[in-house]
């Protein structure tokens, strides 16, 4: 098994030092990442400023994840996310976003479902026995956090040349806050209400808690979520699921109206799917009308989860072979290892893709789980000005009416000084934004700014 230096210094329990070491160190480069770009020149046909710099994400081409989140499909039983979960043969367990039911498509549910995987691990792995976890992402670490102490050998193997998966703060000095490419929001507290469980530890939670609906004659109030919840109520009635658009139809409301397809754009922005391919029955969390953002290194802190694992960069596995005794893993490169037991905490949309072979094949109800479920897209660009175009200090800003693309952004100006604007775009707009180039969607990108130009504030 080839070591990386990474994976010497974190199995050797290495600091701060061992990192800094290793991130001057290039690791070989699998993937295509997420790009990051010095914006062209100015473009001429948007009368909104170019950007000093502009970074976007681009999940949906990436092998390693094929898509952002999962997302319950019209007539699929949240069960299915159960039994995905199910381990086989005491051996081969799962765990990932699409496994936890309660949180799907989150980082909270990515957590959680790592927690109950290792639950599962320690109630039968005997001592000194080898655990194999396959992903670096946050499941993947919390699995092996949850492990640490448990007189077990945990080894972690990553396809990519970073950990994180599907959160990724890239730093760059010229930027006041990490690049967030992947999740970072969080829905805000209740008054009173406590954090989460599973945010303990997530670095630099601030408050993103002022939303600006802009419509073409003017500001409106904020579009809320009545209209959804009256549709979601009904539909329980009836015999069979429906589309969260043919819900909304039946309850009297039309998602074509200008304000609530604002709210529905900002709720793919979460679920990854749109309205009309999304269960009325199970819908995903409706969305927040206020929010909190990490602004801290999500990488930073899933290397600290990692500490004590033999962690294996660059190594995606290709073949998961299991039996009572145990599971054999074969890697890209084509060396081949054994365990006595394996989380499997990939994506759904890598599941899906059928690029890791599994023998015997999996059980049919793991099989029927893996398809029943969809693959939501999310994408993101990050925007930061020398000074803003912009006036209003709002934090989440909502486009209402016209046929922008990017429709919610996040103004990063008010809580970090700093002239950064961050676009989000789910559904099927996220999978056109996917495939525009670097030029046509840093434009697409500027002229969904166009409702928010103003005089520029002090
Ligand atoms: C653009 C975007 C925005 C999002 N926004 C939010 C948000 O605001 N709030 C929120 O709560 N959630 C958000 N999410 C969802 C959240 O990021 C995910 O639910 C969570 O990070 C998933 O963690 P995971 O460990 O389940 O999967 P991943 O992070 O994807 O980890 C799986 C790991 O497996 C690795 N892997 C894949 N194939 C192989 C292989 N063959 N061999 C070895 N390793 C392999 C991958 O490289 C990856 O590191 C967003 C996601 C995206 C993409």
């Amino acid at each position: 098994m080839r070591m990386t230096r990474r994976e010497l210094l974190v199995g050797a329990g290495a600091g701060a030092l061992g990192v800094l070491l290793v991130s001057c160190t290039p690791e070989p480069r699998p993937t295509a990442s997420p790009t990051a770009t010095a914006s062209p020149a100015p473009l001429p046909t948007t009368p909104v400023p170019a950007p000093a710099a502009s970074m976007r994400s681009e999940w949906a081409t990436d092998p390693f994840s094929r898509g952002a989140v999962s997302f319950t499909r019209i007539g699929v039983q949240p069960d299915a996310r159960e039994r995905l979960a199910e381990p086989i043969q005491e051996r081969l367990f799962f765990a990932g976003e699409a496994t936890d039911a309660d949180a799907p498509g989150t980082l909270r549910g990515a957590i959680r479902s790592g927690e109950s995987a290792a639950v599962r691990v320690r109630a039968l792995a005997a001592e000194g026995e080898r655990i194999a976890v396959i992903g670096a992402g946050l499941a993947g670490a919390a699995v092996a956090a949850n492990l640490a102490d448990a007189a077990v050998e945990v080894t972690v193997f990553e396809a990519r040349d970073r950990v994180g998966g599907r959160t990724h703060s890239q730093r760059d000095d010229d930027w006041a806050v990490p690049i967030q490419l992947g999740g970072w929001l969080l829905p805000a507290l209740a008054e009173g209400a406590q954090p989460q469980r599973e945010e303990d530890g997530l670095p630099d939670v601030i408050d993103l808690s002022s939303a600006l609906w802009r419509a073409p004659d003017g500001d409106i109030d904020a579009v809320v979520n009545a209209p959804l919840e009256k549709a979601i109520g009904a539909a329980v009635d009836l015999p069979t699921d429906i589309s969260l658009a043919e819900a909304l139809e039946k309850t009297g409301s039309d998602p074509e109206d200008p304000a609530l397809s604002a709210l529905l754009a900002y709720l793919t922005t979460t679920s990854g799917a749109d309205a009309d391919v999304l269960s009325a029955w199970f819908p995903p969390a409706l969305p927040s009308a206020a929010l909190r953002g990490v602004t801290g290194d999500f990488d930073e802190v899933i290397q600290e989860m990692l500490e004590g694992t033999q962690l294996t960069l660059a190594s995606p596995v290709t073949r998961i072979a299991y039996d009572e005794s145990g599971v054999s893993l074969r890697l890209g490169t084509g060396e081949a290892t054994s365990f006595d037991r394996v989380v499997v905490t990939v994506p759904l949309g890598v599941l899906q893709s059928g690029r890791i072979e599994f023998a015997p094949a999996l059980p049919f109800s793991h099989r029927g789980a893996i398809n029943a479920l969809g693959i939501g897209h999310i994408e993101t660009i990050w925007l930061r000005y020398d000074e803003p175009f912009w006036e209003t200090d709002a934090t989440i800003w909502h486009t209402v009416g016209g046929d922008h693309l990017l429709r919610t952004w996040i103004n990063l100006r008010p809580v970090t000084g700093e002239s950064i604007l961050v676009g989000l775009v789910g559904g099927d707009a996220a999978e056109e934004f996917a495939e525009l180039d670097e030029q046509d969607a840093l434009l697409a990108a500027l002229t969904s700014l166009t409702p928010f130009l103003g005089a520029a504030s002090e």
